[in-house]
């Protein structure tokens, strides 16, 4: 072992406290209430802890059974048929 023993000097510590924090509510964002999210998904509610309380339509097409109702991330079928895989509609 001829390498131990580096790297661990102190960083040294250039960026203030407060920039600190300003950049980390940048980087995780600040707790909002759940009303300035656009929840526009089941998916969404979900992760949001979000009680669904409305009837979630796909925000493209207007089907609550089009898989993009249930996650926005998946594409939209422009379909209501029941049973599409993504959804949350059996
Ligand atoms: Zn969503
Ligand atoms: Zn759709």
């Amino acid at each position: 072992m001829s390498d131990g023993g580096k790297g661990d000097s102190p960083r040294p510590f250039s960026v203030p406290l407060k920039k600190f924090d300003a950049n980390w509510d940048a980087i995780f964002g600040k707790k909002k209430p759940a009303d300035d999210f656009k929840l526009d998904c089941h998916r969404c509610f979900e992760e949001n802890d979000v009680m669904v309380d409305r009837m979630i339509l796909c925000p493209t097409c207007g089907n609550k059974r089009c898989p993009k109702a249930s996650d926005h991330r998946l594409d939209c079928t422009n379909s209501n048929d029941p049973g599409q895989p993504g959804s949350v509609y059996k």
